[in-house]
């Protein structure tokens, strides 16, 4: 607290994103990147792009990168909004769409983000309780909404609804924006995006962090009618004329590119998630039946606190979140082979002391 912060400043209640320490040797599990470096193509073409072009300012649409990405969802340019990551286009979407009268509407257990957001930019919200699974079920979603947003699988549970139960939740809600953030989807959940062709007011919403490891290049985009996408560059075009730099297009552009190295990885990341679990649950965790990079799992014995402090001390991070209903939970991101070999080896030395 500072005599010149503005009133907003002081009571904003930040987001805290997960550490990235610089501890050596660590087996770092706690933020959902790739284990899994870029694709080879990607990484040429930035370095080809590191030249004397940048002393000019980037393409303030990222033409080339949304003709790619429609070329690749089968959608049109005009469909396509491009930022700086998922963040940023989240963030635009909560101002350009998702404030409304009503109130907003989102699960009481996913990304913490979304409640951020809501107060930076004064959205009414309310959280509606996922069921005793720990699972979204559409039906709970009050028709009188002013908008919805979830993450599709979500977050931290890594549960996903199939497309059939959110085109059931648009049916429900033809009238107000519903926005379905799939920062996780390519790792097994089914895509939205071809509900977007049917209803006009869905927005899915993508990054390249973490199925494309591009999370330190910083690249979100979102797809749905050219209207949406219309609001969303009103938003940007108010706040920041050239959210990606030309080296972050360049890459990007390559990745959507370069689509065998991308589904391979994709797999490998899948492989690795289906021996971690098999692994855990021969530890006695329990784990929620995960379509996205990292697992949701509960130890029969050991506390979710307790467990990632004693990971911690073993130079394991995982994610721990606080609240009542994630409190005994770990979320734990899918890492190399030699990472889950060494998480499972953590873990067997906390539980045997
Ligand atoms: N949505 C969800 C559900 C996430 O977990 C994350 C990652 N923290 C994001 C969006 C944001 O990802 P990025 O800004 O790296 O695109």
């Amino acid at each position: 607290m500072n005599r010149f912060w503005s009133r907003l400043a002081h009571e904003l209640s930040p987001y805290v994103p997960g550490e990235q320490p610089r501890i050596a040797n660590l087996v770092k599990l706690n933020t959902n990147e790739s284990p899994f470096g870029p694709s080879p193509r990607a990484l040429e073409a930035m370095r080809a792009a590191a030249s004397d072009t940048l002393r000019l300012y980037p393409d303030p649409e990222a033409t080339e990168l949304r003709e790619v990405l429609a070329a690749h969802h089968g959608v049109t340019p005009g469909q396509v909004f491009v930022g700086n990551g998922s963040d940023e286009v989240l963030a635009h979407a909560f101002v350009a769409l998702l404030k409304q009268p009503r109130p907003l509407l989102f699960p009481d257990v996913t990304y913490s983000f979304y409640p951020v957001w809501a107060q930076l930019f004064a959205v009414a919200w309310q959280a509606v309780p996922l069921d005793d699974g720990m699972r979204v079920r559409v039906e709970d979603y009050r028709p009188d909404a002013g908008s919805i947003v979830i993450a599709n699988p979500n977050a931290p549970t890594g549960i996903a609804l199939p497309r059939a139960e959110i085109a059931r939740l648009l049916e429900a809600h033809p009238d107000i924006p519903v926005l379905i953030d799939e920062a996780y989807v390519d790792f097994g959940g089914e895509s939205a995006v071809p509900l977007t062709a049917d209803y006009p007011n869905l927005l899915v919403v993508r990054t390249m962090s973490k199925s494309r490891a591009l999370a330190g290049l910083r690249v979100g985009y979102a797809l749905g009618e050219a209207g949406l996408i219309e609001a969303l560059r009103r938003v940007k075009d108010s706040f920041n004329s050239y959210p990606l730099g030309h080296i972050a297009q360049v890459g990007a552009t390559a990745s959507v590119r370069d689509d065998a190295y991308f589904r391979a990885s994709c797999a490998r990341v899948v492989a690795g998630r289906e021996a971690m679990t098999r692994e855990l649950i021969g530890l006695g965790f329990t784990v929620l039946p995960s379509s996205a990079n990292f697992v949701f799992a509960r130890h029969a014995v050991l506390g979710g606190a307790e467990f990632a402090a004693a990971l911690r001390e073993r130079a394991v991070l995982v994610r721990h979140f606080s609240r009542p209903r994630t409190a005994a939970w770990l979320r734990i991101t899918v890492g190399t082979e030699d990472d889950t070999t060494r998480l499972i080896a953590a873990a067997e030395d906390i539980l045997r002391h």
